[in-house]
């Protein structure tokens, strides 16, 4: 039996899994509350467990002989399709997102739920022209065939949640994979969207899944099922460990995009006004972006000129709500997020590190938090350490390169880099040098979906994007046949 839809804010969306072609209920649920307003209760949404993981894999299971067997280009068909109802929706699935993450609603209709499409497409287009590779050697024909790999769990986290996962789930479907996807438990309702689209599209039963629930009820299940043939997965590093622990237990392969503290490096040739006005942006939907360089490395000779413009700048970021054009800065998730990152600026200050502006909660009702900069007593601080995942960023000065080499990689994360300056060489020297799957040279957040992306240290494992991501939803296999063999 299914629940009955719910209105959020005049849309209509499922609080139900997604099973084999159906919409699926559970006992049990949990609620989803808007962070816009933390008494405004959005749903009451299914929390799978054990049964509806095992229900998920056996549909992906069941489904993947067929979905495999299909040509790339008519999987293709099926991935446009759903690229145009993606884009025909946008408003819709922006709209519920802010409210469900309270992610800005005008970037999400103009940047970041477009992307979702763009994923798709991307996807159907790469797949298309992925060929195998063939070449003669040692008196053999070598081809390298590439074959979908199986059912494939895709675990998420709770920032950009439509946009995250479709990023995981366009190359698994493309590559001739089946998918069960779990959103996480935060921001469950822009995914289950995504299903509805998945079923006018016309999707065969069980090639897309979807169950919602906890990540240590139902998400653990899924990553634990030995008829997982992939899991992809994107959060935290202590979640991350989790599931490549139950990943290991079955030598299923895995992807990890995990979390980031990445350097922003300003150098004394920079433009520094441009340097400034970028690093206000780390504060952007709540400084919850696992890219974001938190950690403002300056040379000590601009110290002084740059925090004067960053301030201003930041100064500049409107406070409200996320439904309203004019904000810039919207609230955290959930309360015990907001609970986490003051935890961090409270144990900072603790320790001597100097807050230069912002730390604390807003002054009303909310879960607002200021725009905050800490400049640590020391590199081992761990505000400087640990990814913060808020709108908190620290300041440090280096006075030569190699010092501001060494600070940047002195933390166990490489997720992504910023640098500030006006002399290539550098730019490219330290790209080199840097620990990081992505470094931006005077911008920030560019991607292009054919560039490999990942992270290394405590930040990731494998990289995705591109045939980079085709390549990890395939079994790669070596066929090697005799010269001379004939036709039979
Ligand atoms: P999280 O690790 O708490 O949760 C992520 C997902 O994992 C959720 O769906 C959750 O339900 C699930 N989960 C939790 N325990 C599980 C278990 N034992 N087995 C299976 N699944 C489980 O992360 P979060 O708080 O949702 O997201 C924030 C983190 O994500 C930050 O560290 C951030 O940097 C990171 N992140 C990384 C990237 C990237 O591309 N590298 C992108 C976005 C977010």
């Amino acid at each position: 039996m299914n629940t009955p839809r719910v209105d959020v804010d005049g849309v209509s969306v499922s609080p139900d899994h997604y099973v084999n072609g159906h919409r699926v209920a559970s006992s049990r649920t949990f609620e989803d509350r808007s962070p816009l307003d933390w008494t405004w209760k959005l749903a009451e949404v299914a929390r799978g467990g054990a049964l509806e993981a095992d229900l998920a894999v056996a549909a992906a299971v069941a489904a993947f002989p067929a979905w495999a067997a299909l040509s790339p280009e008519a999987r293709g068909e099926y991935l446009d399709r759903l690229a145009d109802l993606i884009d025909r929706d946008v408003e819709r699935i922006a709209h519920v997102e802010c409210l469900d993450m309270a992610m800005l609603e005008e970037s999400l209709r103009l940047r970041v739920i477009g992307r979702g499409a763009r994923n798709f497409r991307a996807y159907a287009e790469l797949a298309r022209t992925y060929e195998s590779r063939s070449w003669s050697s040692n008196g053999t024909d070598n081809t390298v065939l590439r074959m979908p790999a199986g059912p494939t769990v895709v675990i998420t986290p709770w920032n950009a949640p439509f946009m995250l996962s479709t990023w995981k789930c366009a190359p698994a479907l493309a590559a001739g994979n089946t998918v069960v996807l779990k959103p996480a438990e935060w921001s469950p309702l822009s995914c289950s969207m995504l299903m509805d689209l998945v079923s006018e599209a016309g999707f065969p039963p069980g090639v897309f899944n979807l169950v919602q629930g906890l990540g240590a009820e139902v998400g653990a299940a899924l990553v634990s099922d030995p008829r997982v043939r992939r899991i992809s997965f994107t959060g935290s590093p202590e979640t991350g460990r989790l599931i490549g622990e139950a990943a290991a237990k079955n030598i299923v392969p895995f992807t990890a995009e995990l979390g980031g503290k990445g350097p922003f490096l300003v150098f004394a040739d920079a433009d520094l006004d441009a340097a400034a006005q970028k690093a206000a942006v780390m504060f952007d939907d709540g400084g919850q972006v696992c890219l974001a360089g938190t950690r403002l490395l300056v040379h000590s000779s601009v110290r002084d000129e740059f925090v004067a413009l960053f301030e201003a700048a930041t100064k500049q970021h409107v406070l409200g709500d996320s439904r309203e054009r004019a904000t810039t800065l919207s609230p955290l998730i959930h309360p015990e997020h907001v609970a986490r990152v003051d935890g961090f600026v409270t144990r900072a200050r603790e320790h001597g590190d100097t807050i230069l502006f912002g730390g604390q909660r807003v002054d009303h009702e909310g879960l607002w938090y200021e725009p905050t900069l800490v400049e640590p007593l020391s590199n081992d601080s761990e505000i400087v350490q640990r990814e913060v995942f808020g709108p908190v960023l620290t300041l440090q000065t280096f006075a030569n390169e190699s010092e501001a080499v060494e600070l940047a990689n002195s933390t166990q994360y490489g997720l992504s880099a910023i640098i500030y300056t006006s002399d290539e060489a550098r730019a490219e020297r330290l790209g080199r040098q840097l620990r990081a799957g992505t470094i931006w040279v005077n911008c920030f957040l560019i991607r292009d979906l054919s560039a490999p992306f990942g992270g290394t240290g405590i930040s990731g494992i494998g990289r995705e994007g591109g045939d980079y991501a085709l390549d990890f939803y395939s079994d790669l296999k070596t066929l090697q046949i005799k010269e001379g063999t004939t036709h039979g």
